[in-house]
């Protein structure tokens, strides 16, 4: 029920007490409208009603059984009738009733109201309808009801008659006119039954009112009765007990549900085509530091949220550092120690994904409710991530969480995946790749120089006068400048070029796409950025010099000619005197 009615009429309280359903319906916005049919004796009984009530008002000359007629012309209503034959049969049975209610009855009555419409207030609702005609009755009045159809009662019953007892109501609270006597005319019988009324009928009518209102208001269930009322109802298409109705609701119901079924799965689907797309590009990712930058990203986009922040653990130091974050204006914490995590989240035996809304924490956070995402892999906890805010404004649901945890495992797999890889292939000292990896970038470029048409060249660099560092300063000074030294050749080449340590305080470079003359020209960089350098060792300041031998791919060349090559040119560089670059090619010819 989506309004509690405060208005009522007979035809509503009849209703309540013969099937509380079909008054239900009668209530529910839309359905009375759309489930009521129109029937003919609905329609023959609004013409009747229509014709009588114009043929009171006339003046006594005018009321001929040929005005009545007349008047049945202009008042009928061809609704609900469902073919001409029927609608014409009606209407031959319809003069009939006027033509015997004509002559059967006193037809110049001065009635005192016709049609007379009420709203009474009684407590706290009201009580609404039309009289058809009042007239005046010795030291009361008489309240008259047309009647085109249905079941004729007994006096007793009559007496009783809801209807007619709400009138007389009605008529009294409205006018103060005492309702004597109570008639009611049977059209089709040609038959009109009275009774006379007392004031007490008129309390106990009242109160019988008050209490069907109250009850109900305390109804909430509204359960439905089969009665042999239910044939003729005008809800039969939507009541439960009849069946056929509760087909034509549920079957709404089912589709809206369907509907709303339908647009999660569609939500779902396009989220997990997504997710698959991220993961396929996370699988492809071999590096660790790049698997890390994009979390913010994927993250934001996969779960619609606008504040994202990556902590990652750095082993060391048993702390997590915020390494990455997007929307967040006022940056949240930037780090936080793992023991403070595990208070601060609430975690006592596993780590798991927790929308976050204790007030200390999310003040320090500078930001309301935040869902926190572990990042674990081989049951080790490799970082978090702290989500915020969606979109759409709209909590975090367990889709989402687990929509976003799901990507979160992939990524903290492959971040320790590449880990795994990268310290497999990197010199512990330098971090720089090891020469085993050198030797199959090294099979990898000579293959791909070869299919491409494309170029590139290898430089071998030695340190000149290593020995004497290590013999100076110890073993661990010298260890130290070749981790400066590592820097320094970072930084003089581009990213896709392939630094490793060859061996001892030998470096190997293949510079990527990159022919002889800018080979030299590189080379010649790496030497003065080495000779202008200053290494630090314990805050003493040395300085060191390298030589460097240069060879460029060409046509036909191998892996072992191209490294001894180089080789060949650093030894010649060395010979020269050292600090300097020497190319293959140059010296050769
Ligand atoms: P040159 O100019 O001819 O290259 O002289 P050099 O002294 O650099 O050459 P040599 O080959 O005689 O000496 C290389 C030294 O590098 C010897 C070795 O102790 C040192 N070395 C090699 N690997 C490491 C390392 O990992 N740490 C340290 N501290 N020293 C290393
Ligand atoms: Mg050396
Ligand atoms: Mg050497």
């Amino acid at each position: 029920m989506n309004q509690i009615p405060k208005y009522f009429s007979a035809g509503n309280l009849t209703t309540y007490l013969q099937c509380p359903f079909k008054f239900k319906l009668a209530y529910i916005d839309g359905l009375a409208t759309l489930y009521k049919k129109h029937k003919p004796y609905l329609s023959a009984g609004t013409t009747v009603h229509k014709v009588l009530s114009e043929f009171f008002l006339l003046e006594k000359e005018k009321r001929s059984i040929d005005t009545m007629l007349e008047l049945l012309d202009k008042h009928w209503v061809s609704e609900g009738y469902t073919s001409k034959e029927e609608e014409t049969d009606y209407k031959h049975q319809v003069i009939n009733w006027l033509r015997n209610f004509y002559h059967n009855n006193d037809i110049f009555v001065i009635p005192r109201y016709v049609e007379e419409f009420f709203r009474v207030p009684i407590k706290e609702f009201y009580i609404t309808g039309k009289i058809d005609r009042i007239d005046d009755f010795e030291d009361g009045v008489e309240i008259i009801d047309y009647k085109t159809g249905g079941y004729v009662p007994t006096e007793e019953e009559f007496k009783k008659d809801l209807q007619m007892n709400i009138y007389a109501i009605a008529c009294f609270e409205k006018y103060k006119l005492f309702p004597k006597k109570i008639s009611e005319i049977y059209l089709q019988h040609n038959y009109k039954i009275s009774a006379t009324l007392t004031q007490e009928d008129l309390t106990n009518t009242k109160n019988n009112i008050i209490e069907i209102v109250e009850k109900i208001y305390s109804d909430k269930e509204f359960k439905p009765q089969k009665s042999n009322l239910c044939p003729y109802c005008d809800f039969l298409t939507v009541c439960p007990e009849m069946g056929m109705g509760v087909k034509v609701v549920q079957k709404e119901k089912m589709e809206q549900e369907l509907k709303e079924i339908n647009r999660q799965l569609e939500k779902a689907i396009n989220d997990l085509s997504l997710l698959n797309s991220m993961t396929l590009e996370i699988s492809s990712i071999m590096d660790s530091e790049k698997l890390i930058d994009i979390v913010t990203e994927y993250i934001s986009q996969l779960g619609r949220i606008k504040q994202v922040a990556v902590y990652m653990l750095e082993q060391e130091e048993n702390i997590f550092k915020l390494k990455k974050s997007i929307g967040c204006k006022e940056p949240w914490i930037k780090s936080i120690e793992m023991k403070t995590l595990y208070t601060y989240f609430g975690f006592e035996n596993a780590v798991t994904s927790k929308i976050i809304d204790n007030q200390e924490i999310t003040t320090k956070l500078k930001c309301q409710k935040v869902l926190f995402l572990p990042m674990i892999a081989k049951e080790k906890i490799l970082g978090f991530v702290l989500v915020a805010q969606k979109t759409d404004y709209s909590d975090f649901s367990h889709y989402d969480i687990s929509l976003l945890q799901n990507l979160l495992n992939h990524i903290a797999v492959s971040i320790n995946n590449a880990r795994l890889y990268e310290l497999a292939i990197t010199d512990g000292l330098t971090k720089l790749y090891d020469q085993r990896y050198f030797l199959l970038q090294l099979e990898q470029e000579l293959l791909r120089a070869e299919r491409y048409n494309s170029v590139f060249s290898l430089l071998m660099i030695d340190i000149d006068f290593f020995k004497q560092v290590n013999d100076t300063y110890g073993h661990l000074a010298g260890d130290s400048v070749l981790k400066q030294l590592a820097k320094i050749l970072l930084k003089s080449v581009r990213e896709t070029d392939i630094v490793c340590r060859y061996g001892g305080e030998e470096f190997s470079i293949i510079l990527i796409s990159c022919g002889k003359n800018w080979a030299e020209q590189i080379a010649t960089r790496i030497k003065s950025n080495v000779e202008n350098a200053e290494f630090d060792i314990n805050g003493k300041k040395i300085k060191l010099t390298v030589s460097i031998g240069v060879e460029t791919f060409y046509k036909g060349i191998t892996k072992q000619q191209i490294i001894s090559h180089a080789d060949k040119a650093l030894y010649k560089a060395k010979l020269a005197g050292r600090n300097r670059v020497v190319v293959y090619e140059n010296f050769i010819s």
